[in-house]
């Protein structure tokens, strides 16, 4: 009687936790899509010029003097053309920015990521590269480039997805923005052992998306 019972015992407990397991997996993919959900529709919202520019109050800047809780790491071009509060229609304390000339991915850059996942507990990064990249450019037109400008074109060149692609021409800079967005999110993935335990558990995304300049629209890439 009493094994019966332990086993009864035993198994509603394996139940519980196997329900509990599911309700959280089920709670890190919402908060993640919601997250996603945020980005696109405010991108929407500026790419038809109906921006509401968001959390810009006198409010929102008092309360965000006590900390900070972004809901999304936006690692981008520094180009003026791609800011992405603007882009995103989102306001103060909402996204988290990593910006470089063609959002290349160094210890530096990685290490603000790693900050905003592991200390902001941020649930998606988004790799946006954009139309007409200067920096990429530059390195598929084989510009002449010196200074820290060449570390720049030198860091693109050693990618080893921009190595694999075979094409050449300035007409293709396209296949080059795009292949350095995976190289971005691909080095993020591997970037450190929590990032790596949280994109398991799904309690993290992370992605990459181009951004059109005429129409200034942000397109999720599968990757
Ligand atoms: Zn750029």
């Amino acid at each position: 009687m009493k094994k019966m019972l332990f086993l009864a015992l035993t198994g509603w407990l394996l139940i519980c936790s196997l329900q509990s397991d599911a309700g959280e997996e089920t709670t890190s993919a919402s908060v993640t899509a919601a997250a996603v959900d945020r980005l696109l529709e405010g991108n929407k919202r500026f790419s038809g010029y109906e921006s509401v520019h968001p959390d810009q109050s006198r409010l929102r800047r008092k309360e965000l003097t006590k900390a900070q809780h972004p809901f999304a790491v936006v690692v981008t071009c520094s180009d003026s053309r791609v800011s992405p509060e603007l882009v995103f229609d989102q306001g103060l304390g909402d996204i988290f920015v990593i910006r470089t000339a063609g959002n290349i991915m160094g210890d530096i850059e990685l290490g603000s990521i790693e900050y905003a996942v592991e200390h902001l507990n941020v649930s998606l990064v988004m790799v946006v590269g954009h139309e007409g990249c200067g920096a990429i450019g530059a390195y598929v037109k084989r510009e002449h480039v010196a200074g820290h400008l060449k570390t720049i074109v030198d860091s693109i060149a050693a990618e080893s997805e921009i190595k694999a692609l075979q094409i050449k021409g300035d007409l293709v800079i396209d296949h080059f923005v795009r292949a350095n967005i995976l190289h971005g999110v691909q080095e993020i993935r591997q970037s450190s052992p929590l990032i790596r335990e949280k994109l398991a558990n799904g309690s993290l995304k992370v992605m990459g998306a181009y951004e059109r300049l005429g129409d200034g629209k942000v397109e999720p890439l599968n990757n």
